[in-house]
C-alpha cells in the first residue's frame, strides 16, 4: 500500500470494517458514498484491511466500476491516480437482488469469512426506501444481522408520519435502534458541528442565546439547481417533504436546543426532540400568515418547473415559513425558514439577529447605522464560516459617525485545510458506533407529526410562481407581518 498516505492521529482511528453498499452502482453511491470513502482512504482512516462491497443487480467488473467512479473522485495528479488504483483494490462487486434474493448466499459467504464482533459490517441501503424492508429481511435470512452489523439509511424516510412509522417498523423488525444510522447529511457538515461548538464551548453567545437578547432567527437553504434528473421523485415530495421536514428542522433543532449535559448521542438527540415537541402547531385556518409556497417559473432560456417536468403540477419548489418554539428560552421569538430550487445562487445560512440596544445614545449620529442590530451569520455552504456584524465608529474626524463592520471567521482562511464532505464524517462515525450526528426514530416522527397538518393544508394552495434566478416569491415578505424585519439574502460566492 501507498507510502504517500499519512499516519492518522489515534483519535481519528476507526476499527477495520466492511462497508456493503447495497445500490452501490446508483447515483448516491457514485457521487457521494464512494468519493467520501476514497477521501478517507487518502487520509489514512481506511487501510488495506477494509473491504468495500458494491452490491446491486447489474453485473460489472471492478475495472468497469472504477471507470464509472473515477470522474467523481477528482483525480488531479498522478499520485491521485495511483491512490485511486490502490483504493479500488479494496472494492468487490457482488451482484445482489434484494427482492429475488439472488446473490445473498455469496454475500453471506464473503462477509462471514472475516466475521468478528470487533469488525463492524455496515450495510448502507442506497436503494429506494420501497426496498428497505426486503433488504433487511434478506440480510436477516442469511445470518448477516450479527452483533457487529449496522444499517445506514437516508431520506426519504416516509412521506408522512404514517408511512415513516411503517418504514421504521420494517427496519426495527431486523435491526435494533442502536444499530440504525439515519443520515441527514446536513448534520455532518463541519459548520453545523461548529454551531454546537460555538454555542456550548463559548460563554459569550450562550448567555445571549434566548428571547431576552435575540430578536429572530432566519434559516435559508437556497439551491440554484432545478430538478436534476429527480423529477418523478421530487414531484411526489416537494420542498416541504424533501427539505423542511429533515434538513431545515434539524438545523432549527441545533440552533434552539438546550445544552446537553454531555456531548453524547442520546443526550444530544433528547434535546433536539424537545425542540420539535415544543413547536407551536400551525393554525391551518390562517395558513398564509405562516407559510408561503412557490414554484419556479423559468427564465429566458430556462424551462419552468412544469416544462422541466413535462406536465402541470402544484408541487412546491419553494417554501418559507414562520415558526415559534413554545418554551422559556424562545417564547415570542420568530424562526423564519425558507428553501427553494432555482434560486439566485446556492447558499445556506443561519442568521441570528440580536435585539437593538434598549437606549440609543447616538441618536444624533451622522448616519442611520446606529439603528442596525448585531447579527451572527453562520454560513453553512459554500465558503463555510462565521460572521459577526457589529456597529463601529468610522475612524477619523467628523464626530461619532457609525458604520457596520464585520468580524469574519472564514474556515478556509483560518484552518487552511480542506473541509471534509459531510458523508466522510458520517461514514466514519458509523464504523466508530457514534450516533450523535444521526437522527433517532422519535425525532423523525416528531418532525413529521409537526409537518403533516401543514402539508395537507398546503395541498389546497396553488404555489406562487417565481422567476428562476430570483430569491423566490415576493409574497414571502408578508411572513414578517408587523415585525420590523426582512429576509436577509445570503451573499453569493463572488461577492465574498
Ligand atoms: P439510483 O441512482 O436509482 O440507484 C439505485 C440503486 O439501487 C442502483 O444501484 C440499483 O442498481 C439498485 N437497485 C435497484 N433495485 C435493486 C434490487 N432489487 N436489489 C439490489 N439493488 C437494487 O438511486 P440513488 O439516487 O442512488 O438513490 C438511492 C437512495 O438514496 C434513494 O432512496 C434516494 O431517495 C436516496 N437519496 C439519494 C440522493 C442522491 O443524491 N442521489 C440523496 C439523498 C437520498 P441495479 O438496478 O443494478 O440493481
Amino acid at each position: 500500500m501507498s507510502e504517500i498516505r499519512p499516519a492518522i492521529p489515534e483519535a481519528a482511528k476507526i476499527p477495520t470494517s466492511d462497508y456493503v453498499i447495497i445500490g452501490g452502482t446508483g447515483d448516491l453511491s457514485l457521487r457521494k458514498i464512494f468519493p467520501a470513502l476514497f477521501q478517507r482512504f487518502l487520509a489514512g482512516q481506511i487501510d488495506d484491511g477494509f473491504r468495500l462491497v458494491v452490491a446491486a443487480r447489474q453485473k460489472m467488473s471492478v475495472a468497469e466500476y472504477a471507470d464509472k467512479l473515477r470522474p467523481f473522485c477528482h483525480l488531479d495528479t498522478a499520485a491521485d491516480q495511483s491512490s485511486f488504483a490502490e483504493f479500488m483494490q479494496l472494492v468487490s462487486i457482488m451482484p445482489l437482488d434484494v427482492v429475488a434474493g439472488d446473490g445473498a448466499e455469496a454475500l453471506a459467504e464473503f462477509i462471514s469469512a472475516k466475521q468478528d464482533d470487533a469488525r463492524p459490517v455496515i450495510y448502507y441501503l442506497a436503494i429506494s426506501p420501497a426496498l428497505f424492508g426486503a433488504a433487511c429481511q434478506l440480510l436477516d435470512k442469511h445470518g448477516l444481522v450479527t452483533p457487529s452489523a449496522r444499517l445506514v439509511v437516508e431520506k426519504p424516510l416516509g412521506h408522512d408520519s404514517a408511512s415513516a412509522g411503517d418504514l421504521n417498523d420494517q427496519l426495527l423488525a431486523v435491526f435494533s435502534e442502536d444499530n440504525i444510522y439515519r443520515i441527514d447529511h446536513y448534520l455532518g457538515k463541519e459548520t453545523v458541528q461548529n454551531l454546537m461548538a460555538l454555542r456550548f464551548a463559548n460563554t459569550i453567545f450562550e448567555t445571549q442565546w434566548n428571547n431576552t437578547f435575540i430578536d429572530h432567527v432566519q434559516i435559508t437553504v437556497a439551491e440554484s439547481v432545478g430538478l436534476e434528473g429527480r423529477a418523478a421523485y421530487y414531484d411526489r415530495y416537494g420542498a416541504m417533504r424533501d427539505m423542511i421536514q429533515n434538513h431545515l428542522m434539524q438545523l432549527l433543532c441545533l440552533v434552539a436546543m438546550e445544552p446537553p449535559a454531555q456531548f453524547k448521542a442520546n443526550q444530544v438527540r433528547d434535546e433536539k426532540l424537545r425542540v420539535l415537541r415544543a413547536l407551536r402547531p400551525f393554525d391551518v385556518s390562517n395558513l398564509s400568515d405562516h407559510l408561503v409556497i412557490g414554484q419556479y417559473g423559468g427564465g429566458d432560456d430556462d424551462p419552468s418547473y412544469e416544462e422541466a417536468l413535462g406536465q402541470s403540477s402544484k408541487t412546491e419548489t419553494f417554501v418559507a415559513l414562520k415558526l415559534f418554539i413554545e418554551n422559556w428560552r424562545w417564547a415570542g421569538v420568530p424562526f423564519y425558514m425558507r428553501t427553494g430550487k432555482k434560486l439566485q445562487h446556492r447558499a445556506s445560512e443561519i442568521v441570528i439577529t440580536f435585539k437593538k440596544p434598549s437606549h440609543n445614545v447616538f441618536a444624533n449620529g451622522a448616519t442611520d447605522h446606529e439603528s442596525e442590530p448585531n447579527r451572527l451569520i453562520i454560513r453553512l455552504q459554500p465558503q463555510e464560516g462565521l460572521r459577526l456584524q457589529l456597529i463601529s465608529k468610522q475612524p477619523g474626524p467628523g464626530g461619532m459617525r457609525l458604520f457596520p463592520s464585520e468580524l469574519n471567521l472564514s474556515f478556509d482562511e483560518t484552518f487552511k485545510e480542506r473541509l471534509p464532505d459531510a458523508y466522510e464524517r458520517l461514514l466514519m462515525d458509523v464504523a466508530r458506533g457514534n450516533q450523535t450526528l444521526f437522527m433517532r426514530h422519535d425525532e423523525v416522527m416528531a418532525a413529521w407529526q409537526f409537518m403533516d397538518p401543514i402539508i395537507s393544508a398546503a395541498a389546497d394552495v396553488a404555489p406562487d410562481i417565481y422567476p428562476s434566478g430570483s430569491m423566490g416569491p415576493e409574497a414571502q415578505a408578508k411572513l414578517f407581518g408587523a415585525h420590523q424585519a426582512s429576509w436577509i439574502d445570503p451573499i453569493s460566492e463572488n461577492e465574498e
